[in-house]
């Protein structure tokens, strides 16, 4: 089939199952049309703000879930969030078109959609910098031109360089030994980043998020972590270098992931660059301190890469759909990719969930920990891996698994306690950034899903 014949059946398709309309989204537009997604889909949303920008724009965020408002063990949390650069607006149009197509198509009972968001818990955060977003709306509107205008928060800051260094310490952890993830906040965190920064980490910090992307303009490639490169500057100039992440040939299938579902990304010459396969390692591109990706890796057991979408950062509004088409099948795979790799339960033996329980993969030096319900993710490509579970106080348990390209495996973990009681606390170079494992009381699965059907069922529809 001629190429222009299947944009022709695309669009055509496209007519009947989503009759969406392409336009920018001021503030006011942006907070209407996610409420309109949530009251056509009010069973499976939920509209939520992380917090408010400088001049008091609530952040909203956008969540997918068959249960909204629950973290159902085993059903990993994804988020996308658009428009950190208030001038770079293609990511905030693709994700309110995404909320509105996942509504449809759950609607319409596309069996893909739906096992997506009976699976997953998705959450969108359209706009990251309202506040800039509105400078650069205005003067699109009267024409002005400018590089950068509204690309900072209100305050001039701009947000992805506005994040705790973390880099500094795992690349000396990387050296001399120390925690190889969820590396402390600085004491004094709140006082050193912008509001919109500090509603993001806390969100992060209050979600086991396992897969995040972030959407910007003005290039068009999928560039993945570190984005700092590991000397920085030297002698006043930004070192540009590959600065792989232990986890990089699983971070170099995600960004392909998105480039090869996308329309155009993959063939690597874009916007005057040449990226081949469309990805791009950030710092080999050019090194970034203090980015919000590498902060979701460091910190978090979030995997996080940052798209860039378009090479004009504030599109003319005839290009939506077309740019819409070339990103809608990238945006739904990138979030299948959160079911790949193990994930299970860890317990100890009268069944109670163990709270930051480290997992840790031979060969990859980062690993993850158990979320508040005892439950981890832990993304890998295809293979066989030695997997050991940690906790304070416990032996450790480790396992041979076989992963597939397929679903995730589940691997469960039942840690016995130490004997002899352990010895007075220290914490291990891998125990978790708390240093604590909290028992959880287990509610029978079965249970707590006959539960939530009740709640479901006195839900009244908005
Ligand atoms: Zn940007």
């Amino acid at each position: 089939m001629s190429d222009l014949v299947s944009i022709f059946l695309q669009l055509l398709l496209f007519k009947l199952v989503a009759p969406v309309t392409f336009r920018h989204h001021r503030y006011d537009d942006l907070v209407r049309t996610l409420y309109k997604v949530h009251n056509e889909c009010p069973h499976v949303t939920r509209v939520y703000s992380i917090g408010r920008s400088v001049k008091g724009r609530h952040l909203y965020v956008l969540e997918f879930s068959d249960y909204p408002g629950i973290h159902e063990p085993l059903e990993p949390e994804v988020k996308y969030v658009g428009n950190m650069h208030g001038n770079e607006v293609l990511g905030r149009e693709l994700l309110l078109q995404l909320s509105e197509f996942l509504c449809e198509e759950f609607r319409n009972r596309n069996q893909r959609i739906v096992r997506l968001v009976e699976g997953t818990r998705i959450h969108i955060l359209p706009s990251m910098n309202p506040d800039g977003y509105e400078v650069a709306a205005a003067a699109q509107d009267r024409d002005i031109s400018g590089y950068l205008v509204g690309r900072n928060n209100a305050n001039g800051v701009d947000l992805n360089r506005n994040f705790p260094d973390l880099n500094t310490y795992i690349y000396y952890n990387e050296k001399n030994g120390g925690p190889n993830h969820h590396l402390p906040l600085p004491d004094n965190w709140k006082n050193q980043v912008e509001p919109e920064t500090q509603a993001v980490i806390q969100w992060i910090r209050s979600l086991n998020f396992v897969l995040s992307a972030n959407l910007h303009g003005g290039a068009v490639v999928a560039n993945y972590p570190y984005d700092k490169s590991l000397e920085h500057r030297v002698r006043g100039f930004r070192r540009t270098a590959n600065t792989p992440t232990p986890d990089d040939t699983l971070f170099q299938k995600l960004a392909k992931v998105y480039s090869y579902a996308h329309g155009w990304m993959h063939q690597g010459w874009n916007c005057g660059d040449y990226f081949p396969d469309g990805i791009t390692n950030g710092a080999s591109w050019y090194s970034l301190s203090k980015g919000m990706q590498d902060f979701n890796y460091l910190h978090t057991n979030c995997f996080e890469i940052t798209l860039e979408l378009s090479c004009d950062k504030f599109p003319r509004q005839e290009e939506l759909q077309r740019e819409w088409l070339g990103n809608r099948e990238a945006l739904i795979q990138f979030l299948e990719q959160v079911h790949q790799g193990i994930k299970g339960m860890v317990r100890d033996e009268n069944y109670n969930n163990l709270v930051d329980a480290v997992i840790s993969v031979s060969g990859i030096n980062h690993d993850v920990t158990s979320g508040d319900h005892g439950d981890y993710f832990r993304l890998l490509l295809p293979g066989t891996y030695t997997v050991t579970a940690t906790a304070p106080k416990f032996d450790p348990e480790t396992v041979s698994v076989t992963v597939g390209p397929g679903e995730p495996k589940l691997v469960n973990f039942q840690l016995k306690r130490s004997t002899p009681p352990a010895a007075p606390k220290r914490r291990g170079p891998n125990s978790g950034h708390r240093g604590r494992v909290l028992p959880k009381k287990v509610q029978p699965r079965a249970a707590r899903k006959k539960e939530m059907m009740m709640k479901q069922s006195q839900r009244v529809p908005a």
